[in-house]
């Protein structure tokens, strides 16, 4: 590693607020200036799975999309495979489904059935936390295959919204607080 690691402060300078995307009154938080920068986009992923070491994790489930990214980095450094849950309708195989409450009306996530073996060890992904909904439905899934949820990593979290509270009982981190 010839890279040095960031700071969470330089992680978070690179971080884009794009104010009303994609809808009016949402500032969009644009992870793209962290991923274009090699250092920035490593170390972003050490800090996301500090304190693990290849032989520690099975599987690293990523959210889609953006979670894929880091997810995908992730299983690489830790030697161990990567699993996407995505949007509901966009996995070929049979599928877990969850529900989750969007402000107005509802979304499903799905992750193939055959992903995760029961007792394997997980970490799950996300670029963002915000009012908790995707994740706490991909830990419920995750939960579903009797898979072991060791964290679930967010780049940035969004404190103002309590996204924590839908994930109570679980080991949240999160690197960059809004
Ligand atoms: P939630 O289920 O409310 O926690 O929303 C989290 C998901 O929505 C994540 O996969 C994020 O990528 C995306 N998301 C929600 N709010 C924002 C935001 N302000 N900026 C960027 N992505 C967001």
């Amino acid at each position: 590693m010839i890279l040095s690691t960031p700071s969470v402060a330089e992680i978070r300078r690179a971080i884009r607020n794009i104010p009303n995307f994609p809808k009016p009154g949402i500032q969009f938080k644009d992870i793209t200036p962290v991923l274009a920068d090699a250092r920035l986009f490593s170390g972003s992923v050490d800090l996301l799975i500090d304190g693990f070491k290849p032989g520690m994790v099975d599987a690293v489930v990523g959210i889609d999309a953006r979670g894929f990214i880091f997810a995908a980095a992730a299983a690489l450094k830790l030697e161990a495979g990567f699993v996407p849950i995505r949007k509901k309708g966009k996995l070929p195989f049979q599928t877990y489904e969850q529900e989750y409450d969007l402000e107005y009306g509802t979304a499903a996530v799905a992750m193939h059935v055959d992903a995760l073996k029961a007792g394997s060890r997980v970490l799950i992904i996300d670029d963002l936390l915000a009012t908790g909904g995707t994740a706490a439905a991909a830990s419920s899934i995750v939960r579903k295959c009797g898979a072991e949820i060791l964290e679930i990593a967010f780049l940035i979290e969004l404190g103002f919204l309590n996204g924590r509270k839908r994930l109570e009982g679980l080991p949240v981190r999160s690197l960059v607080l809004y």
